[in-house]
């Protein structure tokens, strides 16, 4: 493994780095959770994420690891690293469609056709239409090949029943790709389709989802008698199950944490504890540090999954050791500096007096999400222990 990067990968830094700072004003950057997404974003927060989407959109610097025909840089993956490292250290609000250029984009460069390309991907990019999941059900989540959302045909159609929950983003999305059983008599992985609904049709009800957090950025989404046209569907009718597994592997990446080392330092530094700054405490020291190895272990594996992948080789299951990994160590970090906080820890977030405006509780509650949200650290132990470590099914 060389750790060196390329002049060309170099210049790409610098480049995205000169923009960045040039382009974010001190005011901007935030002082949250790294993955904010989960926000309700009421009015002017959701406002100002789409406009730094658009902002970034129109320097070029969306979706560079979309190929250059559909808008993007075709970003080599060492690049597509790199892009994420700035984005973090930056601090930018969160971009606004995640889901689309995360997950339906590259799944349609994939499987979707030349026509669907040409529809979707353009209002995507500029983020003029809000993308949404539809996949988890009330009795179908880590089951999800469990689902009953029902799509019959009718003519050049096909009407939707069923209801959708935790659908992140529903409220503002115009579009939402969605799993629907098409065939109720094949076994349960193959009667499955993957369509391309359109938020705005009629029979479509959203209603917004309460975290303990206190932000409703999820949702249920409930489908009465929806019409949706025959070629919305996403590969082959009945194959959804391989089109779905698709945006699946784009979720599981790596959640960069190296941010939440240095606020760690700082609120050790600024916390008293028995007449002095906790930042004193050796065990406090000590604790930190573990998590920095940690977090730098995690960079690590993740430079070996871009290392498999760079010389043409599956992905492994480096995905589910750092999802199950980078989220756990969240929370963990989180918990620690509750500790930290001592009883200034039980204000909220944005509480008057809280320190750094109450964020270590609001990301110690977010971090539960984080835990469950793209398959449960239970589901990611098992595909480890079955996959990598071969151990018996359970
Ligand atoms: C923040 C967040 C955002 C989300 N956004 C979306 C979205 O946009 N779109 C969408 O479709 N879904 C979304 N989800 C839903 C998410 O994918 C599901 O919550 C997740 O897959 C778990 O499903 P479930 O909630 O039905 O729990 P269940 O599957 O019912 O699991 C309940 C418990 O049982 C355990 N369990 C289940 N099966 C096994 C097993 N085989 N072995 C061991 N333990 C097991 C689980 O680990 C869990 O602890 C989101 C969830 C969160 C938290």
């Amino acid at each position: 493994m060389d750790f060196k990067l390329s002049a060309a990968d170099e210049a790409f830094r610098q480049e995205l780095r000169s923009w960045l700072d040039s382009n974010l004003p001190q005011g901007e950057r935030r002082n949250r959770f790294a993955l904010e997404f989960m926000h309700s974003e009421a009015g002017e927060e959701w406002e100002r994420r789409v406009a730094w989407h658009k902002k970034m959109h129109a320097a070029g610097w969306i979706a560079v690891h979309w190929s250059r025909e559909y808008g993007g840089r075709g970003a080599t993956l060492t690049q597509q690293m790199i892009y994420q490292e700035e984005l973090e250290r930056a601090r930018g609000p969160v971009l606004a469609n995640l889901q689309g250029i995360g997950l339906v984009g590259p799944t349609l460069m994939i499987w979707g056709t030349e026509e669907q390309r040409r529809r979707y991907l353009p209002p995507m990019l500029a983020a003029d239409e809000i993308w949404c999941q539809g996949y988890s059900e009330p009795g179908s989540g880590s089951d999800l090949a469990s689902l009953q959302t029902r799509a019959v045909e009718d003519g050049d159609y096909f009407i939707i029943n069923g209801q959708k929950v935790w659908t992140s983003d529903a409220h503002h999305a115009d579009m939402c790709f969605v799993l629907v059983r098409t065939d109720p008599e094949a076994p349960k992985h193959k009667g499955i389709s993957y369509v391309l609904v359109d938020m705005h049709s009629p029979g479509i009800t959203v209603r917004p989802l309460a975290q303990m957090t206190r932000d409703t950025g999820f949702n249920e989404v409930f489908f009465e008698d929806v019409r949706v046209p025959k070629k919305n569907v996403v590969g082959e009718k009945n194959n959804g199950w391989l089109v779905a597994l698709t945006s699946l592997m784009y979720e599981r990446r790596y959640r960069g944490l190296d941010n939440n080392i240095g606020e760690l330092v700082e609120l050790a530094r600024t916390v008293r504890r028995n007449g002095h700054a906790a930042w004193e405490d050796d065990d406090v020291r000590q604790q930190i540090a573990q998590f920095a190895c940690e977090v730098n272990a995690l960079r690590l594996l993740n430079v070996r999954q871009l290392t498999r992948q760079l010389k043409g080789l599956p992905p492994g299951p480096e995905g589910s050791m750092m999802k199950l990994c980078s989220t756990e160590l969240g929370l963990q970090i989180a918990l620690f500096a509750m500790e930290l906080l001592g009883p200034y820890s039980q204000m909220l977030y944005e509480a008057p007096f809280a320190v750094d405006k109450g964020k270590w509780s609001y990301r110690m509650l977010a971090a539960r999400g984080m835990i469950i949200g793209a398959g449960t650290s239970e589901i990611q132990r098992n595909i480890i222990g079955e996959r990598q470590l071969g151990l018996p099914k359970g």
